[in-house]
């Protein structure tokens, strides 16, 4: 069921093999209909993550990106829109003219030859199927992993079922029906667990594995344990201990081509578990009430902080009708303070008021795409003496639209896929912060919008003191702005959140971490 960890712990399983010396790439499958994730409301999903090529995709895909340190493509976002949009294209084009199409064998043949496409450029293919056992949304697709299976040798396909062992307090017991029901759902669809990934709050008892095995059919040394743990990059430490990647091996019948190397991993681990300092780091926006809406920067700031030995603590600001007490409280409780993207009006007025304090307090501030275009907003207006300025996503009769869509945009009516999506270069502009951050002049990094800096106004804009440190490449859009007699506020129109990893962290939450400390110690 969702929200078990079944990511995390893929994620974790294919780090290890990733570690091992093997070539691992995951794919996602969600039984949604929509096409991508591009048009969920993150309230509903979580965040919407992007990759390199524009797609957007689960928050998984993160988790994925995270873990193995790689850089993912459109193959390892699957949906259940995707697939049928890609069968009724090919109907249209003709190609199963004469037939009638049907899931088994067209819907099964697709999600098959979708899989194998990268057979000759992995080791592994590890999919990972959202949803339950027994839904309707993911049936046809197990159905085409059983076939997929049928048709390669047994040494080839491993499956993992990933499952839950509840502790009854009342009993004092794990309990281990929900695993037995959901193996027999899985064997009456055709497939065996090779290995139960259990999840649980303690380790599992012996008898318990025992039960498990003997029931559900599975050797005893296949039944992993995972946990519950305290920091979630315990996970492939975990399962190493629990010889996961013995059982995985002995079914693919291969051996580690180096012994799984994780000391980074291990050293990361230890500072986050052994903090020299800590922050409190304010995150304002309108999707607060769930978390998972913000995850990408919340682990940006987790990796950041286990770079530095700091720990990092997010508080999430409802910027919606918020109340000047509370922009106070806000004020002068955290140690820097994050606005992210976001789209639509709501909570925009509470994020500006929240920028003018951080401008003035002179307190730590990093704006994330819709969060730069709110501190553009806040400085036109209260700077620049721009009286209403305001974008027109939010005040389409504004007197200074200062963020606005490009001609490039004017004509664009269908949502999805639609944006500026995806990696983009940014030349940086010498002799600023983010230079000194990056210490290049020109980046990489991950966008997801639709309006810009209206360059109508960056003349006056930069009059006024605001200074625009990284541009388009060929010059004509702001993606960086700053203001230099501050000890830390920058905006970006990109998310570099999307490219933190924890091997790796983003360079501008580093910076930024680091001068919320330096804020806290008054320094
Ligand atoms: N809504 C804004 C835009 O479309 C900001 C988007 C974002 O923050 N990702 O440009």
């Amino acid at each position: 069921m969702s929200g078990l960890g079944k990511g995390l712990l893929a994620a974790s399983l294919a780090k290890l093999l990733s570690a091992s010396g093997y070539s691992v790439c995951p794919i996602k499958f969600d039984g949604y209909l929509n096409v991508d994730a591009g048009t969920i409301n993150p309230f509903k999903h979580g965040e919407v993550f992007v990759l390199d090529d524009g797609t957007e995709t689960d928050m998984d895909l993160g988790t994925y990106e995270r873990f193995l340190n790689i850089s993912l493509d459109s193959w390892s976002s699957l949906t259940g829109g995707q697939i049928f949009q890609n069968i009724i294209e090919k109907e249209r084009q003709g190609e199963f003219l004469g037939q009638d199409i049907q899931f088994i064998p067209h819907v099964t043949n697709e999600i098959i030859s979708w899989i194998r496409q990268k057979d000759d450029v992995v080791d592994v293919t590890l999919v990972e199927v959202g949803g339950t056992i027994g839904d309707i949304e993911n049936a046809y697709f197990i159905e085409a992993l059983r076939q997929l299976a049928l048709t390669c040798d047994k040494s080839d396909v491993c499956w993992v079922h990933v499952t839950l062992i509840p502790f009854l307090q009342v009993v004092g017991e794990q309990k281990t029906k929900p695993t037995q029901a959901s193996v027999k759902t899985l064997q009456g669809m055709g497939i065996q667990p090779d290995i139960l990934l259990c999840r649980s709050e303690k380790p599992l008892n012996p008898d318990v594995r025992q039960k498990v095995a003997m029931f559900c059919n599975v050797s005893v040394s296949d039944v992993i344990s995972g946990h519950d743990v305290q920091v979630i990059y315990e996970y492939p430490f975990q399962l190493l201990e629990e010889e996961i990647l013995a059982s995985v091996f002995k079914r693919l019948q291969m051996g580690p081509k180096k012994l799984p190397s994780l000391s980074t991993w291990r050293d990361l681990l230890d500072k986050i578990k052994n903090p020299i300092g800590e922050v409190t780091i304010g995150v304002g926006g309108k999707y607060t009430a769930l978390g998972d809406a913000y995850v990408s920067i919340v682990k940006a700031l987790t990796h950041a902080g286990a770079h530095l030995g700091i720990k990092v603590n997010p508080v999430f600001i409802e910027t919606t009708n918020i109340a000047t007490k509370d922009l106070d409280h806000h004020i002068k409780s955290c140690d820097g303070i994050i606005i992210p993207g976001g789209f639509g009006y709501r909570g925009i007025e509470g994020k500006i008021s929240l920028i003018t304090r951080l401008r003035e307090n002179k307190l730590p501030f990093l704006g994330i795409c819709l969060g730069l275009q709110c501190a553009v907003i806040e400085f036109a207006r209260n700077i620049c003496g721009l009286e209403n300025a305001n974008s027109t996503e939010f005040d389409p009769d504004t007197p200074y639209p200062v963020i606005d869509l490009l001609p490039s945009q004017r004509s664009v009516y269908r949502k999805g896929g639609t944006m500026r999506l995806g990696l983009y270069p940014v030349i940086i502009r010498e002799r600023t912060r983010v230079h000194a951050i990056y210490g290049k002049n020109e980046i990489k990094e991950r966008f997801r919008h639709r309006y810009e800096i209206n360059p109508d106004y960056v003349s006056q804009i930069v009059a006024n003191g605001f200074t625009f440190s990284g541009m388009s490449s060929d010059s004509s859009v702001v993606h960086i702005g700053e203001l230099t007699d501050h000890p830390f506020y920058v905006g970006t129109q990109f998310h570099p959140e999307f490219l933190s990893r924890f091997e790796q962290p983003a360079p501008l939450f580093k910076a930024f971490v680091k001068s919320c400390l330096k804020n806290q110690s008054g320094n």
